[in-house]
């Protein structure tokens, strides 16, 4: 064979369409709230959810009223003082695994669904979001009859009622980091689901059915912004647990002060990425990719600002870029699908301005070639390179797939490039030397440091931030103390 005769290597992969089936999820063309446990209508006006790849509604949703707020408070009241406040902890642990065991027998309709809902693609939904919450269940619920040997002081109680408000970007994920715990340790729960995400919390609430978990342990008010308010106002809730925006738990925190409620807050986040020219660079390419465009960027921890030591920085950036080229973006549903669709219009529109602000402040936008759907709320993945950190793409949270590079030349420098943030929820440190990583990870002020990987979870491991990130902490043993009167924090 001559040279001229040698195929040419393919530069590109293309890939027929692997969709996966929507016919698995039933979806009613409206739905009620979840009280005392039964579905009812709520009093205020009904609001629409829209699936953000195609724009299609999916369905009409109760908007909880104050007094729909009332209601569910008193039932949960009413089941802790009645059945699941006085239940031997070993039968509420057996609620919690079953509940665990029929998520993951609907894992597959739970997946479609949070797709459908939120945008998101189904690789990760099915793979990430879906196992990761039944997984929260079966964790939470070894621990339901062992909280006296946890370490947590004699004989920890129960706070009362929980009120819980929840985010978008990880609907059923963040349900399950919120109500697992709450119960386990003998609470009962009235939760809000973020308004443009609500259909997976439906779907719990029949699962709650189904385990035949007592009415009132579990209550699901749908609705926005003033009904998560009446939920964390009301007068008879003991317990606060809002994941959200730093703006909204700013808020939250001056309506719960000096009142008796105990409060635990997981706020926004502007993670640095730290790679040093001794790391492998491929292997720290998958991670850049992973930390930035895991879920659109629609991640609090997401590895959003990357410094790169500079003598690496070219070498990174155009590895990067070849990489990120390779991304497909489109049909959620897709199996095939890298990123899914930002969740709404506003979020769209809050991430064209900040990138726009991007370009005006001198930082150089990059984009792959990339062919976005017509329908639906897209954004591009990007890259922003020259950033300083007084950029507001380098201070502020985009949520979306918008990574912002800065350099540095020494370890010091990365540690206050690092920490130069009002947030501190995560980190990243990339190095081939151990005692690096051990030494770097001191210095660095943020609730979670992952070394040579990144947005890696799991139920043990607890989770939350520093500053303007929040407090108290989700997961793990520390995270049952938020739940627990009289625990040790320690
Ligand atoms: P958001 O603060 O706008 O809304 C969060 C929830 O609060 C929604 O359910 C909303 O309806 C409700 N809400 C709005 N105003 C309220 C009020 N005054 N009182 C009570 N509830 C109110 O946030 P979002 O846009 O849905 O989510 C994105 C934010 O969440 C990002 O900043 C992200 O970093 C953060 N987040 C943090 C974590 C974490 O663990 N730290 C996890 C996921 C998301």
């Amino acid at each position: 064979m001559t040279a001229s005769t040698v195929p040419s290597q393919p530069t590109r992969f293309e890939y027929a369409p692997a969709p996966e089936s929507r016919s698995i999820v039933d979806i009613a063309p409206s739905y009620g709230l979840f009280i005392d446990g039964q579905f009812v209508d709520g009093t205020g006006e009904p609001f629409k959810t829209v699936n953000p790849a195609t724009e299609e509604v999916l369905t009409e949703v109760s908007s909880g009223s104050a007094a729909d707020v009332d209601r569910a408070v008193a039932a949960a009241r009413r089941a802790f003082t009645r059945t699941w406040g006085p239940m031997r902890p070993s039968d509420r642990g057996k609620y919690l695994f079953r509940i665990a065991r029929i998520m993951q027998e609907r894992a597959r309709e739970l997946a479609v669904l949070e797709s459908l809902d939120n945008g998101k693609p189904i690789r990760e939904s099915r793979d990430v979001d879906i196992p990761l919450a039944a997984a929260h269940f079966f964790y939470h619920a070894g621990w339901a009859d062992k909280l006296d040997y946890a370490g947590l002081g004699p004989g920890p109680r129960p706070l009362g009622v929980a009120g819980q408000v929840i985010p978008w970007n990880f609907p059923l994920l963040m349900l399950a980091w919120k109500i697992a715990p709450a119960l386990a340790t003998g609470n009962t729960v009235v939760l809000k689901p973020a308004e443009t995400t609500p259909l997976t919390a439906l779907l719990f609430a029949e699962i709650c059915q189904q385990a035949d978990l007592p009415p009132g342990v579990v209550n699901i008010v749908t609705g926005a912004g003033d009904t998560g308010r009446a939920v964390v106002e009301h007068d008879d809730v003991d317990k606060v647990a809002f994941t959200g925006s730093t703006e909204v738990g700013r808020a939250i925190a001056r309506a719960v002060a000096g009142t008796r409620k105990s409060l635990t807050l997981e706020l926004g986040g502007k993670a640095a990425n730290i790679v040093f020219d001794d790391a492998p660079i491929d292997q720290a390419v998958e991670g850049i990719v992973q930390g930035i465009f895991f879920n659109q960027g629609h991640v609090c921890c997401a590895g959003s600002r990357l410094l790169v030591q500079e003598n690496v920085h070219d070498e990174v950036i155009a590895s990067l870029q070849r990489r990120i080229s390779t991304l497909r973006v489109g049909d959620p549903l897709d199996k095939n699908t890298d990123l899914g669709a930002i969740n709404s219009a506003e979020q769209l529109a809050r991430i064209r301005e900040l990138t726009d602000i991007g370009d005006a402040e001198g930082a150089q936008r990059w984009q792959p070639a990339c062919e976005l759907p017509e329908k639906g709320f897209w954004f591009p993945p990007t890259v922003f390179t020259e950033v300083s950190p007084a950029h507001r793409i380098a201070r502020d949270e985009v949520f979306g797939p918008v990574l912002s590079v800065m350099t540095f030349r020494t370890p010091d420098e990365a540690v206050a490039k690092a920490n130069n943030t009002t947030y501190g929820l995560s980190a990243g440190i990339w190095t081939e030397k151990g005692s690096r990583i051990l030494k770097i990870a001191d210095q660095l002020r943020a609730g979670v440091v992952w070394a040579n990987t990144f947005n890696k979870f799991d139920p043990t491991s607890p989770f939350g931030g520093y500053k303007q990130s929040g407090y108290g902490r989700e997961g793990g043993r520390h995270g049952l103390t938020g739940y627990l009167k009289g625990a040790n924090h320690s």
